[in-house]
């Protein structure tokens, strides 16, 4: 494993090295995937990129909307008190995440760009609405954070583009968020199947009038399960919608089978866990 390390100290640099060493340059946030990745011989830099002396990549700036810093932890997540009421989800995706070691310094950028259809935290940001910016030589773009997953291990990310950060609007009115998550063990365990939903309900408290519902695990890249969305926007939230929008969503979705689980074990989790993620949601207005 041989590169040379470079360490940026503005965003202009991180730009420019990036544009310069295009595809045989890589961006390292914690190194929680990248390192183990060059370990095993499966990506092998000629430059690798720090960005950890790069000034303000690591904020998390609330403003009518949420904007995350791609280098902003997932520890970071857990720990903002401000993400305790309707962003609760995001919490609970970010608190699962490896052990407290990987937490500590794995950020919320790796994680997009690491696109692996099992990461934690881009389901919540998908049932989130979320778009994410990236830098590159031809300036700034944002895409929607679903137009930027392609498939396993690819973005639309170009190369040598960095990735800045990841923003939302902050939910308002009734609205609540949840995560779930099932793996064979409790922490340290890549997702079997996960699940994150969004619902915002009427003024009665009873009418869904907007539903996300995101999925880890169960198709190439985190999916959006929108035709269990379409089943209960509109309609009272009840215990028979939320089992309907299960069997949806069980129906659509694409696993594999591995050495984690089979296909089939996969979608019968989807069938539990969706209704289990929209009562939890639901719980959350009471
Ligand atoms: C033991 C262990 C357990 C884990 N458990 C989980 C888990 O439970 N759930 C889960 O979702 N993940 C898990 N992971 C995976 C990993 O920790 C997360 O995906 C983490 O968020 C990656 O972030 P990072 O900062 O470490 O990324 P890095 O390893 O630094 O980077 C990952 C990739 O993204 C690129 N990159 C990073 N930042 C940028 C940027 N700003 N712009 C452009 N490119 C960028 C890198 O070049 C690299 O290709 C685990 C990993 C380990 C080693």
């Amino acid at each position: 494993m041989s590169f040379q390390y470079h360490e940026p100290v503005s965003l202009a640099e991180a730009v420019d090295l990036g544009a310069r060493f295009g595809a045989d340059g890589r961006f390292l946030a914690g190194g929680t995937d990248l390192i183990i990745q060059m370990r095993r011989g499966k990506v092998a830099p000629r430059h690798v990129l720090s960005l950890h002396r790069v000034p303000g990549l690591d904020a998390i700036e609330l403003n009518g909307s949420v904007r995350l810093g791609a280098l902003v932890t997932h520890r970071a997540i857990e720990r903002c008190a401000s993400f305790q009421g309707r962003l609760r989800g995001l919490v609970e995706g970010a608190e699962v995440v490896g052990g407290h070691q990987i937490r500590n310094v794995g950020t919320v950028g790796g994680n997009i760009i690491n696109a692996s259809p099992a990461a934690d935290v881009v389901p919540v940001l998908l049932a989130l609405d979320a778009t994410i910016t990236c830098v590159g030589a031809d300036g700034e773009r944002t895409l929607t954070l679903e137009e930027f997953l392609l498939e396993p291990g690819r973005t639309a990310r170009r190369p040598g583009e960095l990735l800045t950060a990841v923003r939302f609007a902050v939910p308002q009115g009734r609205t609540a968020t949840a995560f779930l998550k099932a793996g064979r063990r409790r922490a340290m365990e890549i997702s079997v199947v996960c699940v994150a939903a969004r619902l915002t309900l009427d003024a009665t408290g009873e009418r869904c009038v907007e539903a996300r519902i995101a999925l880890g695990a169960v198709a190439p890249t985190t999916w959006r399960a929108r035709e269990a969305e379409r089943l209960l926007e509109g309609r009272p939230l009840t215990p028979e919608a939320m089992r309907e929008a299960g069997r949806a969503a069980a129906a659509g979705c694409r696993p594999i089978g591995d050495v984690r689980a089979s296909a089939r074990y996969r979608r019968l989790l989807v069938e539990t866990l969706v209704p289990r993620a929209l009562a939890r949601c639901r719980k959350r207005f009471e």
